[in-house]
């Protein structure tokens, strides 16, 4: 891409409203913009970072054997009546009539029209186990939308159901779901801490969720240091494996980390006191088992073995797609701007030309580009005409990992300068062994 045709509105002043460091950069870099509270607009460099993250979450869940699938937003108020969940969900359920007169909502999140879906069409044990997921935006009408798209009122999430004949298989899935969630994490750059939850309004009291630590967090947290030794890393994983995963859930799981909501005091002081500790984090995830209690309430059964009908134990797992911009945007940046992580990066690495104009400075400067697109990056070529500290500005702003900076008095020496965002080192190279290094 190059800047001269991109849609990059940077602001130079930091907005006002935003309190957050994620919020300020995110407005600032141009990825967003608010059109009522709680409700935005992606424009493109915030929609390619979603698009990336959506993507991770994608691969992990096909890794992990779970089926992808889309429901509407608008849903239908009956099935909600029949869980109980209409009047369950309070004020945060946007409720909207149709011209007929018909009670209507904006889904908040799906277990209804799954459980529907399912009731519909299987019929027997032999059709199980079965994990269907979709990423599709949610609405809840926060009572304080707050910190971009960190607590937003529209916002996008990956919610997934599981089905399962024994209490036994659904735990594999849950267990299933800590797994892929902790790869998903991971290749986002991110520490996602599971930690024992409350269930809430979901029901069961099978629930961890899945925090990064930040001091701009919402959840206040109690934690052994000792869990945040542990990174799943590049094991194999083989999903059917039941005791496998058991072995994965436990590791994660067996050291005191709570959310404020399941803490005990008792518990918590059993931990040596060097390594207990008291932080703030971010939800970005969250898995339950709730057992029959949505197949009860709807009915939703199978022929067991034996020819009797077997209420379904389920689960649901849900990741917050659009609140992970915010939340990698808080682990990782300076006080330049983001440094986003590899994985989720929009661009791999910008080029700044030094000397727009000047002919051999231009002809690099599109070699490289060249060379970059032709070993599968996608770089962000900065071709307008700026002075070179403005351009450097937006490109520490929008945080790309690598930057080449390309300028006559280089060129003279064969060599460019790579500059790596994390570290702020640069180095002269030939630009071969810049798009090398960059690759
Ligand atoms: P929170 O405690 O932050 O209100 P939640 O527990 O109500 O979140 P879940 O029902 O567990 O949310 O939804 C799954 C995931 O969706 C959450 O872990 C979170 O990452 C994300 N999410 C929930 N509410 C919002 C929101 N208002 N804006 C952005 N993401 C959200
Ligand atoms: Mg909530
Ligand atoms: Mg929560
Ligand atoms: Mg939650």
């Amino acid at each position: 891409m190059r800047m001269s045709r991109y849609f990059l509105p940077v602001l130079k002043e930091t907005p006002s409203e935003a309190q957050i460091v994620s919020h300020r950069y995110m407005l600032r870099a141009g990825m967003i913009k608010q059109s009522s509270a709680g409700i935005y607009s992606w424009l493109p460099l915030g929609y390619k970072v979603l698009k990336k993250i959506e993507n991770i979450v994608h691969e992990e869940q096909a890794r992990a054997g779970h089926l992808p699938m889309l429901m509407p937003t608008i849903q239908s108020a009956d099935l909600w009546r029949e869980s109980g969940r209409y009047e369950a969900f309070g004020d945060e359920m946007l409720r909207i009539k149709d011209r007929h007169d018909r009670d209507m909502l904006f889904t908040p999140t799906a277990e209804e029209l799954i459980t529907d879906i399912f009731r519909s069409h299987v019929n027997s044990y032999k059709d199980l186990p079965l994990t269907m997921y979709q990423i599709q935006w949610k609405f809840r009408d926060e009572v304080r939308p707050r910190f971009g798209v960190m607590r937003g009122r529209e916002f996008y999430m990956k919610d997934g159901y599981n089905f399962d004949l024994t209490k036994e298989d659904a735990l594999h899935a849950y267990n299933r779901h800590l797994v892929s969630y902790l790869r998903t994490y991971e290749r986002m750059g991110l520490q996602a801490i599971p930690m024992r939850a409350d269930s809430g309004a979901m029901g069961g009291d099978n629930t961890h969720e899945f925090l990064v630590l930040a001091d701009t967090g919402e959840s206040e947290v109690f934690y052994d240091s000792a869990v945040t030794d542990l990174t799943f890393g590049d094991r194999e994983i083989d999903y059917d494996n039941v005791e496998q995963c058991a072995g994965v859930m436990e590791e994660f799981t067996t050291k005191y980390a709570r959310t404020d909501e399941t803490h005990d005091e008792a518990l918590f002081n059993a931990i040596p006191e060097a390594r207990r500790k008291t932080a703030r984090g971010i939800e970005v995830g969250q898995i339950f088992y709730f057992g029959t209690k949505y197949s009860e309430a709807m009915k939703a059964t199978v022929q067991g073995p034996d020819g009797k009908p077997v209420p379904l134990h389920m689960g649901s797992h849900g990741i917050g797609v659009s609140r992970l911009l915010g939340a990698i945007i808080e682990a990782s940046h300076d006080d330049k701007g983001i440094i986003w992580p590899e994985g989720v990066t929009p661009f791999h690495c910008g080029i700044v030309n030094l000397k727009q104009g000047d002919e051999e400075a231009d002809g690099a400067c599109e070699a490289l580009y060249k060379s970059l697109t032709t070993s599968g990056l996608e770089p962000l070529y900065d071709d307008r005409n700026e002075r070179a500290g403005g351009k450097f500005a937006t490109m520490d702003l929008i945080g790309l990992p690598w930057r080449i900076t390309v300028g006559p008095r280089g060129l003279k020496n064969g060599v460019v300068e790579l500059t790596s965002r994390r570290t702020g080192e640069s180095e002269e190279l030939s630009p071969e062994d810049a798009v090398k290094k960059v690759a």
